[in-house]
């Protein structure tokens, strides 16, 4: 009896530890096949190394794969460090560089979020500005109001403040009017020389310049109707007395305006060395509404317009 219970015993022990032994393997091979379908083993097999795929394990699942599907490139992973990098540029960033070896990377990245990569006004590219973005909509050679477009609370700007015959959205009124005041309490005088422009005004400013100049000439110092960011309500061409526009850069209204304008909802609009970005030269004298919130992100951040709007509106 006692002989045949320790059998009995023993047959239980070997039984356990033989159940030990399947459930360490299998839990060795689940091991395995999950190691195998990681994104980590996957990423290392296309070629990334460890910091590589640490930076790409930051995306989403699909954007994971949609690197998976590409072959290694360390392009890609210089891509992603980027501030402003748009996940859905990605292609687009890395066609560029091809193209433009030399180019430095953040510049590649701003310039195909804003579409600088495109000819401007090139008809496959251009889309109606989307107008429901209301003070933050975008008006640039790639985005325009078609010739119904017009702001519906207009209002004459005040001789005191402007030259005559000059009108602009209520809002960006008043809070030129307060701008304007706090100028004035350090003695500096501004006034609005272009302001708000029909479709048709626009249209009649392009044509007469093209006829006297040409069309790339046109192009080089007016935006073609539609394309002109006067036609919003939202922008004011501002100098001070006695100045031309090219030589209003020299006056202390200017520096001025180039510390404090974002306090009151303005940012200058077409900036220094940002010609490839906006598609203008240097404006010293072209500022934009965009609201103070913003204005005074945009200046934070010293970007222009256009690439905030790609990276943070759109
Ligand atoms: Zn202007």
């Amino acid at each position: 009896m006692k002989v045949k219970k320790r059998k009995i015993k023993k047959k239980v022990i070997y039984i356990f530890i033989a159940l030990i032994i399947v459930i360490i393997g299998s839990i060795a091979i689940k091991n395995h096949i999950d190691y195998i379908n990681s994104n980590y083993y996957k990423l290392n097999q296309v070629g990334y190394n460890d910091e590589e795929i640490e930076t790409i394990e930051k995306l989403s699942e699909k954007q994971i794969d949609i690197i998976l599907s590409k072959k290694y490139d360390k392009k890609i992973v210089s891509f992603l460090k980027q501030k402003y990098f748009i996940f859905d540029n990605l292609d687009k960033y890395l066609e560029y560089t091809k193209e433009f070896e030399d180019r430095k990377i953040s510049d590649v990245v701003a310039l195909v979020n804003v579409l600088a990569n495109e000819e401007h006004y090139d008809e496959e590219i251009v889309k109606p500005t989307d107008t429901s973005k209301g003070i933050l909509m975008l008006v640039n050679k790639y985005n325009y109001l078609t010739n119904e477009y017009a702001p519906d609370d207009i209002e004459e700007i005040s001789n005191y403040y402007s030259y005559a015959g000059n009108s602009i959205k209520k809002e960006v009124y008043d809070h030129y009017k307060d701008m304007w005041n706090a100028a004035k309490k350090e003695d500096l005088s501004l006034i609005v020389t272009s302001s708000y422009r029909s479709y048709e005004i626009q249209s009649n400013l392009w044509e007469s310049r093209s006829e006297s100049f040409g069309d790339e000439a046109a192009d080089a110092s007016t935006a073609r109707a539609g394309y002109s960011e006067h036609q919003s309500g939202l922008a004011l061409d501002i100098v001070t007395y006695n100045v031309t526009m090219n030589e209003f850069i020299n006056t202390d209204e200017f520096k001025w305006l180039q510390k404090n304008a974002y306090k009151y909802g303005f940012i200058l609009r077409y900036p220094e060395n940002k010609t490839e970005i906006t598609g203008y030269d240097y404006e010293s004298w072209h500022y934009r509404y965009v609201g103070i919130e913003v204005a005074t992100k945009i200046h934070e951040l010293d970007i222009t317009f256009d690439e905030y709007y790609a990276y943070f509106i759109k």
